[in-house]
């Protein structure tokens, strides 16, 4: 890793530590989610409110999961998504550090995005911040570059090996956050075992480009398209 990237992502990880998103970016993102979320609540039976925390932090954690593969999804498929989004792409050591390199756009409307159904359903201020910390951890893990893949329960649970893959594939594929199944029941998991070894991700501003056009070309719901997209295209 030469000196310069070291430094990129050192600052992301001071960035992150230093709480200066929540300090800066979450009042506006939250004022705005409680914006949207209010007058939507008024129709949501206050159901979840009422079940017991295991229940509610259980439920928050399916939806804020499903809500991160879509937006991920996205982030991928429309070219001004991927502008911020490429950041995250654009670290050639990958890595635990690669976790914390993300555009501040993107953790902002990410933020929102994931968010707001808690808000709408009422149960985002009674999740513990312990499973907001479960859930970084396990994001760690999965850049961690480990060969591990979970075994029985790689279709299920995103592990080093299958986000690794995301890094290093040159298709549209993997975009689960924790839970695996999104990928496999909407199309986007590889169908074949993923290769367990750390990417080599040597991505030039050339490739970066290279990247993009595929990203905009071969983003499809079929993962039929999304094969041909890879075959067409030589690993950079
Ligand atoms: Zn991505
Ligand atoms: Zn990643």
């Amino acid at each position: 890793m030469n000196s310069i990237r070291m430094r990129a992502n050192a600052i992301y990880l001071l960035l992150y530590a230093s709480g200066i998103y929540g300090l800066v970016l979450w009042p506006p993102v939250r004022g705005f989610v409680t914006i949207i979320a209010e007058p939507l609540r008024r129709g949501v039976a206050p159901v979840l409110v009422h079940l017991p925390l295991s229940v509610r932090c259980v439920v928050a954690l399916i939806v804020f999961d499903a809500l991160a593969y879509w937006v991920h999804r996205a982030a991928h498929a429309w070219p001004l998504l991927w502008r911020v989004h490429r950041v995250h792409h654009s670290d050639p050591d990958f890595g635990p550090m690669t976790t914390f390199r993300f555009h501040v756009l993107e953790i902002a409307w990410r933020m929102a995005a994931q968010l707001l159904p808690l808000y709408i359903l009422g149960i985002a201020a009674s999740i513990p911040s312990s499973v907001w910390a479960v859930l970084l951890a396990f994001n760690v893990l999965a850049h961690s570059g480990l060969r591990w893949t979970f075994g029985p329960l790689r279709g299920a649970i995103v592990s080093p090996a299958f986000h690794a893959q995301h890094h290093r594939s040159e298709t549209a594929m993997h975009f689960g956050m924790f839970f695996a199944v999104w990928d496999v029941w909407f199309g986007t998991a590889q169908r074949s075992k993923p290769a367990s070894q750390t990417p080599s991700i040597t991505r030039s501003p050339a490739a970066f480009s290279i990247q993009e056009s595929i990203t905009r070309r071969c983003f499809t719901r079929s993962t039929e398209r999304t094969t041909k997209c890879a075959v067409t295209v030589s690993p950079t």
